[in-house]
């Protein structure tokens, strides 16, 4: 019997149902993740309740953000900074017709993903290993994304940076963020408007089953990314436009 009531309850707090193929996928990630996680490090949450909450419905969260509900369509999705899959992989169980890309650094983490997409059975999606400093000049991957996505991975200023120059004119970047974000919101303004970045919306995470520090940072795509961005590999952390 599968137990995953408090995740389940708050997923339909999202408005998103699962069936039970899409429950198995959840408890095979799981697995899979305990598993890797014993030769990599891909996370300190390991307990099983934990990371259906902390992980699988935290990643669900950003839906919040889109500017449709549902996602019937076939958009796609690049999710920067990947890791073990959070939060684009939950999200492409959850909504299986998207089109994702998870960009990862890290070869380890990146081959865990792409084991794990095999044995979840997934379509059109697509595990990358690579920089996004580098991978966002490649045409394949400029500008391409209708929604791009990330989590913890840098502050503000330089996510903008590693995040935007993916992004369609018209399309939408949402950064997950934990936390006071008054003085990172503020020291990126510049960054984002100089990468063709709408003002920022913040919108706080209301879910009972979560913690109530979480906020969404929503950036629509105005202008196109000046070309000379995102600058080489570790400027954008090293030196943020600020
Ligand atoms: N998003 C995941 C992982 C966060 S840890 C989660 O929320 O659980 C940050 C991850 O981003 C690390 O796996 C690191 O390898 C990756 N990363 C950091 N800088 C990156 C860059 N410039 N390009 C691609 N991946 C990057």
């Amino acid at each position: 019997m599968i137990v995953m009531e408090h995740f389940l309850s708050g997923a339909a707090k999202l408005g998103i149902e699962l069936n039970t193929q899409q429950l198995n996928q959840f408890q095979v990630y799981y697995h899979k993740l305990i598993e890797y996680n014993q030769r990599i490090n891909l996370t300190s949450i390991t307990d099983y309740k934990e990371v259906q909450l902390k992980h699988f419905l935290d990643s669900l969260t950003v839906v919040l953000a889109f500017k449709q509900t549902g996602l019937n369509g076939n958009l796609s999705i690049i999710d920067i900074g990947s890791g073990a899959g959070f939060p684009g992989l939950p999200l492409k169980i959850a909504f299986p017709n998207v089109k994702l890309v998870l960009l990862e650094a890290t070869r380890k983490k990146a081959d865990f993903l792409t084991n794990l997409i095999h044995t979840l059975n997934l379509d059109y999606v697509e595990s990358l290993t690579g920089r996004a400093e580098e991978i966002a000049h490649q045409s394949k991957y400029r500008q391409r994304f209708f929604i791009v996505l990330s989590r913890a991975v840098a502050t503000l200023p330089t996510l903008a940076e590693l995040t935007l120059p993916f992004s369609t004119i018209g399309g939408r970047t949402i950064i997950q963020k934990k936390g006071d974000i008054a003085d990172e919101l503020k020291d990126s303004a510049k960054a984002i408007e100089l990468l063709g970045g709408s003002q920022p919306e913040i919108r706080k995470i209301i879910i009972p089953e979560l913690d109530d520090n979480l906020y969404l940072v929503t950036i629509d795509k105005l202008f196109p990314t000046p070309a000379k961005y995102p600058r080489r590999p570790g400027i954008p952390i090293k030196r943020p436009i600020v």
